[in-house]
């Protein structure tokens, strides 16, 4: 699995009783289906699509289809568990990663990296957007050529 720029942990206890409480306190029965979509997440670094986390969790659960996957991150993402990633056209990306960080995206093969620059940490919103809006995160967004990308470009 890809890792990040930063993102050195994989699925652990604490991440997995806080998902618990999570959904505890949004009247939310534990499935394993519920549980295994999010660990998958999780132990993602690749910001992946339904799609990919649908494949990743049939190998683990093979009856689980791909309908029930979009629903359990739609569920996620309701009750914060995990956010979608911005700017990435048609296909959704999720991340369960809610720590601080940053996105690099990259424009020819879709990569999203994680990064992490203190700067960026405290993006002020403007107090106008606060006040129409319930803002539940603010990230940087930057986007370009990967490494990979740029090499096979100057060929
Ligand atoms: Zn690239
Ligand atoms: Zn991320």
């Amino acid at each position: 699995m890809a890792k990040g720029l930063m993102n050195e942990f994989s699925a652990n206890d604490l991440n997995l009783q806080e998902f618990f409480t999570c959904c505890r306190r949004h009247g939310l029965k534990i499935t394993p289906q519920r549980t295994e979509v999010y660990k998958i997440l999780l132990g993602s670094a690749d910001h992946p699509s339904a799609e990919t986390v649908y494949q990743r969790a049939r190998e683990i659960l093979p009856n689980i289809s791909l309908d029930t996957v979009n629903r359990t991150l739609a569920t996620l993402v309701r009750i914060g568990a995990a956010f979608m990633v911005e700017g990435c056209g048609d296909v959704k990306r999720f991340d369960a990663d809610m720590r601080n960080h940053q996105h690099f995206k990259c424009v020819s093969c879709k990569r999203i990296i994680d990064f992490s620059y203190k700067p960026f940490e405290n993006v002020e919103v403007p107090a106008e957007l606060s006040r129409r809006f319930k803002v539940l995160r603010a990230m940087v967004y930057v986007e370009g050529l990967c490494e990979a990308c740029q090499a096979s470009e100057n060929q």
